[in-house]
């Protein structure tokens, strides 16, 4: 039984990768990205999108979050 979150690509069939990227907007915003790369064919699955930003106070604020994959069990 194979149930420890692996994701394999659904062209090569290798193990992806987990990696995170965050990238800076404009007044601080950030845009933060997770995603499945696969190390062979460079294949990538996104998995969650969080865009954080800061209010007229300088208060962080989570604008948005999105589940991709995350969600779905196996
Ligand atoms: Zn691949």
């Amino acid at each position: 039984m194979k149930s420890n979150g692996e994701v394999v690509c659904p062209r090569c069939g290798v193990k992806m990768e987990y990696r995170v990227e965050i990238e800076f907007g404009e007044n601080g915003s950030k845009k933060i990205r997770y995603y499945y790369r696969c190390p062979r064919c460079g294949y990538r699955e996104s998995d969650l999108l969080i865009i954080v930003r800061r209010d007229g106070a300088g208060k962080i604020v989570i604008e948005k979050e999105e589940y991709i994959k995350r969600v779905k069990g196996r």
